[in-house]
């Protein structure tokens, strides 16, 4: 069968979420992935081995680091989880400034090991860029998207407490996971010296108590494993393969075509409309057409800008909806590079009680409702407090013996961590385009990122040293360690815009309801819809924004309007 209603092309997070209620909405829908499939349980091969069942107790060999300088990079990559994410070599693009793409190519995408933070957008973060002139307008404010926050932190599943500040405004969540005590005394330290900030249990995509609609799914209660990337059994965290996909799958309007790479949408000059998608089979590289009479992409923010890059026809010789020539501009990340790690003594008494999947976060107060700083754009924090064994035995102490047994069995110092998650600004000059004579295995154009911090961000890092070590210091903390890693852009996982949403096609690419403006049944709702960063982890966002265009489109097509 070549011919279905929808087409979604991707199965990560996003794509999950637009099959999902696309398949609900009752329409036939096809999702091309291009790696493997995976099964929830069966195909979360570490899920329960031990640490000394792996063959390199969880590191990987160096010849494997040496082949994969970028994927070896990444947060939670290890012997435990490689296999969800992509080997450098395979998957070759072009760093015109040095740009960490971390990718995971599978059904399931980077679901299955993304760290699940979930906060929503506060309306501010939707203003901000056009009050304080450092961006454009969005079409949407949170008005828009509560109801949909609402629809998809239900069903996926979200803890939190519900704290009542501004600048994060509270969901649909289930209960917190307590702080320890010394992120209870961090807590009241915070709440005592400042009016402007506090410290909150996180907000994060597990089921810290699951209600009827989670258990429908198959998912049951976390246990706070805390090995969530190796996938998990229980389907404690959201992941497209515990959740969206599976239940897509039920309605029986979905097909899941894996080993399916999108090569371009072609798009029918006759009806102004895009009437499907070339695909190359990655096995067989046979190259094959699907039609659809509407396409949703949701390949990532930076395979989704390749594809419509790719998309070229008489029409739109520069890609698909691309007259004003942005695509593939604007692209902007969030900025992870500064951390704070400090100790803390009078808490030796005390240990933790099991794990907990989440961490505190201290919302943003820098630039909100009105701008204080000399930087443009706000940022999170998130913070806490940890008692490593690995602390107890000092490098230079004998690494062997029954002393270090002893040692071992003792919990080590107090650490206070803090590090930001900061909003880049949008910029012309951060950009993505094709390669003109380099190709991958499949024959499609290779990447090419040209995309850099600028001194707003360094501003930022500066500002929040400042922060850290002054809360730091109210807390009663010692040995504080201001770090800026300096890692490259990319590395934070978070990469977004190339295809932005706003109210003028002279200036955005795609509508409020997340259709290109020039080929309205073309939806973009992964992070390449995105008009700005905000300060939140951005993938809640996604998923808000994917199920309220789905919806949308479901309707539109029902009344002819498609
Ligand atoms: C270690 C880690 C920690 C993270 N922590 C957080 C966090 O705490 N909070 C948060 O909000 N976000 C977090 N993220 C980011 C989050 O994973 C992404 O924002 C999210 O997965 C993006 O969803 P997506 O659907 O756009 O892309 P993905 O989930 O990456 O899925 C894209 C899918 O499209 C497929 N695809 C790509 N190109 C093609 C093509 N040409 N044809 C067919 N298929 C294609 C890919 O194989 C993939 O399956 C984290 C990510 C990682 C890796």
């Amino acid at each position: 069968m070549d011919k279905y209603d929808a087409i979604v092309i991707g199965s990560g997070i996003s794509g999950g979420w637009a099959a999902k209620e696309l398949c609900d909405n009752g329409l036939k829908t096809l999702v091309l992935e291009r790696g493997r499939d995976i099964k929830h349980i069966k195909d979360y091969p570490t899920a329960t081995l031990h640490p000394w069942e792996f063959k390199h107790r969880g590191r990987m060999p160096k010849s494997f680091t040496d082949e994969n300088p970028i994927t070896t990079k990444a947060w939670l990559f290890d012997e435990s989880s490689y296999h969800f994410f992509i080997e450098d070599k395979d998957h070759p693009y072009v760093q015109k400034k040095p740009f960490d793409w971390i990718r995971g190519y599978q059904v399931g995408g980077r679901s299955l090991t993304w760290g699940r933070a979930s906060q929503r957008w506060s309306d501010h973060e939707f203003k901000a860029p056009s009050r304080f002139g450092y961006g454009i307008e969005w079409p949407v404010g949170y008005n828009d998207i509560a109801p949909w926050y609402e629809h998809v932190e239900k069903f996926a599943g979200v803890c939190g407490a519900k704290d009542g500040i501004e600048s994060m405004p509270d969901g649909n969540y289930l209960p917190p996971y307590e702080l320890n005590c010394v992120e209870k005394h961090m807590q009241k330290t915070i709440s005592k010296h400042y009016h402007d900030r506090k410290m909150i249990p996180g907000r994060w995509a597990h089921l810290s108590e699951p209600e009827e609609i989670h258990l429908k799914q198959g998912r049951s209660k976390c246990q706070s494993r805390n090995l969530c990337v190796r996938g998990c059994p229980l389907g404690g965290y959201f992941s497209s393969v515990a959740s969206t996909l599976p239940w897509a799958d039920k309605t029986g309007n979905l097909t899941l075509r894996p080993f399916s790479v999108v090569h371009s949408i072609i798009y029918d000059e006759k009806t102004g409309k895009a009437s499907g998608i070339k695909v190359i089979d990655t096995n067989s590289h046979e190259e094959m057409e699907f039609h659809a009479k509407i396409i949703f992409v949701n390949a990532s923010a930076l395979n989704t800008n390749l594809i419509l890059l790719n998309s070229k026809s008489k029409r739109f010789p520069n890609g698909l909806g691309n007259d004003n020539g942005i695509l593939g501009k604007y692209i902007c990340f969030q900025n992870y590079r500064p951390s704070a790690w400090a100790s803390i003594e009078g808490f030796d008494d005390k240990y933790v009680n099991g794990k907990k999947p989440t961490g505190p976060i201290i919302p943003n107060f820098k630039n909100f409702k009105e701008k204080n700083t000399e930087f443009n754009g706000g940022y999170i924090t998130f913070s806490g407090a940890i008692r490593p064994k690995r602390n107890v035995i000092p490098e230079d102490e004998p690494q062997l013996g029954v002393g270090f047994k002893h040692k071992l069995s003792e919990p080590g110092d107090w650490i206070v961590y803090m590090y930001m998650q900061g909003e880049t600004v949008p910029k012309e000059t951060n950009r993505v385009y094709l390669s003109k004579n380099k190709k991958d295995p499949w024959g499609i154009p290779q990447l090419v990122t040209d995309i850099s911090y600028d001194d707003n961000d360094e501003k930022m890092i500066n500002d929040f040293h400042k922060e850290a070590k002054e809360m730091m210091e109210k807390m009663g903390c010692t040995n504080i360690n201001l770090v800026d890693n300096k890692q490259n852009p990319g590395i934070d996982i978070h990469e977004m815009g190339g295809v932005r949403m706003g109210k003028d096609p002279e200036n955005s690419l795609l509508n409020e309801f997340n259709q290109l403006h020039l080929c309205k049944n073309v939806f973009v709702t992964d992070g390449a819809c995105m008009t700005s960063t905000g300060n939140q982890s951005p993938s809640i966002l996604y998923m808000a924004l994917t199920a309220r265009a789905a919806n949308y489109a479901a309707d539109q097509l029902k009344k002819g309007k498609l």
